[in-house]
């Protein structure tokens, strides 16, 4: 059952017909299979290749190189109706996302060209890799490094963490020390676009040097694979620096700029997934009988349901807010910061107040709000914890706001 919130968002015809297209998607081909590659924790290839046909791989790749050339309101619109279906499809799409960000804001031509094209339709899927077994949110600490040969070759060499499509992915965009010398450190980082062979884990002939472990074993956020990647000697050559010789050096700051719509993306999934348990709420609460009437007559389910509600709408609005401000070209990384902090931590209480409602079948695997409930907690974790949201937003408050 959907909860019809049409009239309070602003959308145009186009995005309308686009969402509803999504929601059709999503409420036919993900709700109803998403338990079972939950279960499995499989990939869901059937999926994922309609998500292929209908062009999801490519929404805000412009049209010249294949996408649908939409912008980041539309995605983040888009995200929040797949993150209501199953957050691990919208995982699928999320790291290729902001790998084509990467390309479209700072590749090459030649990049733009080799790429894109094959990222719009899905072909290749694209991986985003920071995250190192001693470093996650103080990515100036990565220690994997990148050494450039007298013949212009790098060599990378290190171990990167939680790589979302790890082993499926076809590219992936990783920061790498450069310079180990340089003060500040995120001076010496590049960002290098490394081809991969996907569902390969011991990469051969030009990509040797590239193994990926086993999928780490994880409470929730199934199907969509987490992966090590071992870096030991791979050659990448020097027209694999995002965006060229110019980019030696660059890598932190282009980074941190996709992860601000990064953040946009994770706050939209934030939204679809608390969406998703007021819908189960609304459905169980007035199913569900206890002391004589439905528990939906119950004025503390009520409360609840209403603080959900509320809650989500608010979360929306600040989602869709970030993205037009980006889409507008103004800085948005306080808002994107804000959107990913309310969104996520809205995810999480939705998610648990919707477990409460549904008593002690909201703790057996019969009921979506089970998966659910191990679900959300990653979108506190991604693209920047709540902690660092929180030093993101108060720093950036200090320097608008400085007396
Ligand atoms: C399922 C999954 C998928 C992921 N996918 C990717 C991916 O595709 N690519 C990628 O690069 N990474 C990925 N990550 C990694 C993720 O970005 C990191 O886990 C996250 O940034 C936090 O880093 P950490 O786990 O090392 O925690 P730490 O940085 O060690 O933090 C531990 C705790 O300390 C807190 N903390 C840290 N510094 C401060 C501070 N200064 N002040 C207050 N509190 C602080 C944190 O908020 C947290 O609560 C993924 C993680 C998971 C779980």
């Amino acid at each position: 059952m959907a909860v019809d919130t049409a009239a309070y968002r602003e959308v145009t015809e186009d995005q309308q017909a686009i969402l509803e297209m999504v929601r059709q998607f999503a409420d036919e081909q993900i709700i109803p299979n998403a338990e079972h590659y939950d279960h499995e924790d499989e990939f869901p290839e059937p999926i994922v290749e309609q998500m292929k046909e209908l062009g999801l791989f490519g929404v805000t790749i412009p049209e010249e190189y294949g996408g649908m050339g939409l912008d980041l309101t539309t995605y983040a619109m888009i995200v929040e109706e797949l993150s209501r279906g199953w957050i691990s499809i919208s995982g699928v799409v999320n790291t290729h996302f902001i790998g084509s960000y990467l390309l479209m804001k700072f590749g090459t031509e030649e990049q733009k060209q080799y790429f894109l094209p094959k990222m719009a339709t899905g072909e290749i899927r694209a991986a985003f890799s920071l995250s190192e077994p001693e470093v996650g949110s103080d990515v100036q600490g990565i220690k994997a490094t990148a050494k450039q040969d007298p013949n212009g070759d790098w060599e990378l060499n290190g171990q990167k963490m939680w790589v979302t499509n790890g082993l499926g992915s076809g590219v992936v965009f990783v920061l790498m020390k450069s310079d180990p010398k340089a003060e500040p450190a995120y001076k010496g980082m590049t960002c290098f676009i490394t081809e991969k062979e996907p569902w390969k884990e011991v990469n051969e002939g030009k990509f040797a040097g590239l193994t990926v472990p086993p999928k780490i074993k994880k409470m929730g956020y199934k199907g969509v694979e987490s992966t090590e990647l071992v870096y030991d000697g791979y050659r990448c050559p020097p027209d694999r620096v995002l965006g060229g010789p110019d980019g030696v050096g660059k890598g932190f700051s282009q980074m941190m700029d996709a992860l601000e719509v990064g953040r946009v993306n994770v706050a939209a999934r934030g939204v679809g997934i608390a969406q998703r348990a007021l819908e189960l709420a609304l459905r169980y609460s007035q199913e569900r009988k206890a002391f004589g009437k439905p528990i939906a007559q119950h004025q503390a389910i009520q409360f609840k349901l209403a603080d959900m509600a509320t809650k989500i709408e608010a979360a929306r609005l600040v989602t869709r807010k970030a993205a037009r401000m980006k889409d507008a070209g103004e800085r948005s990384d306080l808002e994107a910061g804000m959107a990913k902090l309310l969104a996520s931590e809205t995810g999480r209480d939705c998610v648990e107040e919707s477990f409460r409602i549904h008593g002690g079948y909201g703790y057996s695997k019969e009921y979506e709000i089970e998966r659910l409930y191990r679900d959300a907690p990653l979108l506190l974790i991604g693209e920047g914890t709540s902690e660092i949201q929180r030093m993101v937003i108060g720093k950036k408050l200090l320097q608008r706001y400085k007396i």
